[in-house]
């Protein structure tokens, strides 16, 4: 026998154990490689003169034998040979999902189930034993997988007429926990494939017992066995949207794109003229688990009247609008066309250019009338888009600005950058921001007491990308940005500019022993009028801001880029009048309190200090006088 590879093992474990409630998907997930499968024969056989398959013939197949515990789910699509056989069900192919899944405890593992491509493994959650009787299109020999779940797998040759795949589930028994039973009962398949796949292109057969009348007789009925087909085949974007329910998107998506949620967003298109297409788009309720990393492809699945193309078409996409999942059908695509070539194909353009568009406005339509979802969708998604206005030397900043929300400190909620200009007064001429960790924290920043207090509206960033974000930007509807944290915040009048300019004048040796104290860390040391009642704060001058040293510094470079910090001292606190004080009694003294006061700074930025204990020291030291 052999031995699942690791990955694999656990997952199976993860199914037999069916911390997955929903164990009825199986059947779905099942149906679903039955129809790519198909799928894939059918377009080998429109792209291949050698390939001849009737289109009439193509259909899965289901059965039941309650006498023996058999669920069968058969397909004549391409099969797979021995090392197919061995690749494909003897371990996971999307690698690298399952390390992420240790890493969380096992509430999430349930989540986070239903984003692999897990499909057939779902089986063992009905199954005490499976197998998969397989021959590929074209070969002579058919082959045998047979599984009892975790300890292992065989593979052996055996005998099967057709090209396709046979599945035997052998379904286990019912317990005081589970109705297994209901899965060999040909009603409940029956509502199982109209919940979850009456779209499938390729008709799903069974033989059903249906009472009827007794031939010759008006009042006698009898039972009578015969196969039907159990789905529509409409492909759901094919069909009227007006009579789509809502359940028939979501269980399409759910088990398209293997999301266990309902998606946020539906957006069923048709498109007639230049060029001809359906789609049917999805904004997703949750970023995948890997969506902000590399492993991440987007795309949308292609097809050409129907027929499958391409699973992730890329081109279709943006990179800021890479969350979007879906399907687009075009009649105007040549089914011959290579990969390569599709690249550059015209009306692939077009149609991309067109869901650009369509994506764009409904997330604007959904901005402005459904806020609440908006919310959602940007706490998921927003950094991409985000990503999008910097990245390309800021080439769709225009194209994206109005999607973006940030928190304001006088609405206490997201609004947009329109809504902060149009809430601005005349003369005001700036957009002003703030950036930290959280919004309360930002909301304890000392700059940001003041700058709330003359009556002006702040924008709080929390996530890294923000101010790059921002800072591409530079302006919106001609008001610049500025952050309250910046060197030159301009909010005082002439004369008490005049004023400060003088008192730092005067105090000018001061802050040089200070500036020498901090072995120059800070570029500068000064008092100021930008705060209100905290006694010091630190600001930068030029473009790398503070909280923009904090993100190139987590990179993984040897070079650190470091913002010029200024210490500022707030003029009308008492400690300013001190410092004087003891920079003329005790120098000695002067140099711990400036000590303290850069640490004190320096931790209210979320910065690290350099030599805790001694801060520590000297504050204690000062304490127990
Ligand atoms: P996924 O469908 O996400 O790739 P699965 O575990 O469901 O994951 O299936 C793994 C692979 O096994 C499929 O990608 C396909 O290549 C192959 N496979 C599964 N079922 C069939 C089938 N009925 N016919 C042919 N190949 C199949």
């Amino acid at each position: 026998m052999k031995q699942f590879k690791a990955e694999s093992k656990k997952l199976l474990d993860l199914m037999i154990n069916s911390i997955y409630t929903n164990k009825e998907i199986f059947l779905r997930e099942l149906i679903s490689n039955a129809s790519d499968a198909i799928d894939k024969l059918y377009y080998k056989s429109l792209t291949d003169k050698k390939i001849k398959v009737n289109k009439k013939d193509l259909c899965i197949k289901l059965d039941t034998d309650k006498d023996r515990n058999l669920l069968i789910i058969s397909d004549n699509g391409i099969g797979m040979d021995k090392e197919e056989l061995e690749n494909n069900l003897g371990m996971i192919a999307k690698s690298g999902s399952l390390q992420f899944k240790e890493e969380n405890d096992k509430k999430k593992d349930v989540s986070i189930i239903g984003q692999f491509g897990v499909g057939f493994y779902s089986s063992f959650m009905v199954a005490n034993s499976v197998e998969v009787i397989s021959k590929k299109y074209g070969e002579e020999k058919a082959y045998k997988w047979t599984s009892k779940g975790a300890e292992g797998y065989n593979i052996t040759e055996c005998e099967k007429e057709e090209y396709g795949t046979t599945i035997i589930l052998n379904i286990k028994d019912s317990s005081d926990e589970y109705n297994y039973d209901e899965f060999l009962d040909s009603y409940t398949i029956e509502s199982l494939v109209k919940k979850y796949s009456d779209y499938i292109r390729y008709p799903i057969k069974m033989n059903v017992t249906r009472r009827e009348l007794k031939k010759g007789s008006d009042s006698e009925y009898e039972d009578v066995v015969k196969e039907e087909t159990l789905n529509s085949m409409i492909p759901l974007w094919k069909k009227d949207k007006k009579k789509i329910k809502k359940e028939e998107y979501n269980s399409f998506y759910q088990s398209k794109f293997y999301d266990y949620q309902e998606p946020l967003k539906v957006i069923h298109t048709s498109v007639e003229g230049l060029c001809s297409y359906k789609s049917i788009l999805f904004i997703p309720s949750h970023a995948p688990y890997d969506y902000y990393s590399k492993e991440y492809e987007k795309g949308l699945s292609l097809y050409s009247n129907g027929v499958l193309i391409m699973d992730k078409c890329p081109d279709l996409l943006p990179d800021y609008f890479s969350f979007v999942k879906g399907v687009v059908d075009s009649d105007d695509l040549s089914l011959n066309i290579s990969r390569e070539i599709l690249q550059q194909d015209r009306q692939l353009k077009l149609i991309s250019s067109n869901v650009e568009k369509k994506i764009k406005s409904e997330l604007e339509d959904m901005l402005k009338n459904d806020r609440e979802n908006y919310e959602k969708f940007f706490k998921e998604f927003g950094m991409q888009i985000k990503f999008g206005i910097y990245n390309d030397y800021g080439m769709h900043k225009d194209e994206l600005k109005d999607l973006l929300i940030f928190y304001s400190s006088k609405d206490k909620k997201q609004i947009t950058l329109k809504e902060y200009v149009s809430n601005m007064k005349d003369d005001e001429e700036n957009i002003y921001y703030a950036c930290g960790e959280t919004i309360d924290k930002i909301d304890m920043l000392p700059q940001v007491e003041k700058v709330k207090d003359k009556g002006y509206n702040i924008l709080y960033l929390t996530e890294y990308v923000d101010e790059f974000a921002i800072k591409t930007l530079i302006n919106y509807d001609n008001k610049k940005f500025v952050n309250v944290c910046e060197n030159d915040l301009d909010l005082d009048t002439d004369e008490e500019k005049e004023n400060l300019k003088k008192i730092n004048e005067e105090n000018k040796d001061m802050f040089s022993l200070m500036k020498e104290t901090l072995n120059n860390e800070v570029t500068d040391v000064r008092f100021t009028h930008r705060l209100k009642n905290h006694p010091v704060c630190l600001v930068s001058e030029g473009p790398v801001s503070i909280e923009m040293q904090k993100v190139f510094n987590a990179m993984p470079t040897d070079e650190s880029i470091n913002a010029k910090i200024i210490l500022e001292i707030n003029e009308s606190h008492p400690i300013a009048n001190k410092l004087k004080t003891l920079y003329e009694e005790d120098k000695d003294k002067f140099k711990d309190y400036t000590k303290i006061l850069y640490s004190q700074s320096r931790l209210i930025e979320g910065l690290s200090i350099e030599n805790p204990t001694e801060i520590s020291n000297l504050i204690c030291e000062l304490l127990s006088k």
